[in-house]
């Protein structure tokens, strides 16, 4: 590997660590001094998407960093946050160890991992992945995260916006039957 700064051919190791199933190298070029890193990654055997239609494509780690670096954007994380997010999940992925994941196990496991990062990005890639066709699905979803911090729910002459057994004060009454 030739240094990035000044070509020449040969660094030294400086500092080298296990990073999920790879290995990560901090290097010093022997000729400018110059510091840079390199990963080595064992290649996987090839894994396969499985969409709803049955179609199947060959995991593809950049198209998942682009859309979780679409629902990170601007988002207050750490640099390097989208990276670590993506190893983890690719380990989790081939940890599996099978040659197919259909596309909601992916979706899935991404959204676990966002959920617990940031909730806006949760919410964004979740609109994206569940394609949420309108707006009452969306702002369910956001209900639902927000549940911890919610108000007493609103007027009780609208349709509830989630299932009978999720309203707890409502469940009991007679209105159940009524819908
Ligand atoms: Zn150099």
């Amino acid at each position: 590997m030739n240094c990035p700064y000044c070509g020449y051919y040969d660094s030294k190791v400086i500092d080298s660590r296990d990073v999920n199933d790879g290995i990560r190298r901090r290097r010093q070029c022997l000729s400018c001094g110059s510091r840079f890193t390199t990963y080595e990654r064992l290649q996987p055997v090839s894994l396969f998407v499985v969409k709803k239609d049955q179609r199947r494509e060959e995991f593809n780690r950049d198209k998942l960093l682009s859309g979780i670096r679409k629902a990170c954007e601007k988002r207050p994380l750490p640099a390097g946050t989208v990276d670590k997010l993506i190893d983890d999940i690719e380990a989790e992925l081939y940890q599996l160890g099978k040659a197919e994941i259909p596309t909601s196990v992916l979706g899935d496991i991404v959204m676990e991992k966002l959920k617990s990062l940031d909730y806006i990005a949760y919410i964004r890639f979740a609109s994206v992945y569940r394609e949420f066709t309108d707006i009452t699905a969306l702002k369910q979803e956001v209900d639902t995260l927000l549940d911890n911090e919610a108000k007493p729910s609103q007027s009780t002459s609208q349709l509830p916006l989630i299932p009978a057994e999720q309203t707890v004060g409502l469940a009991k009454s007679h209105r159940r039957h009524r819908r």
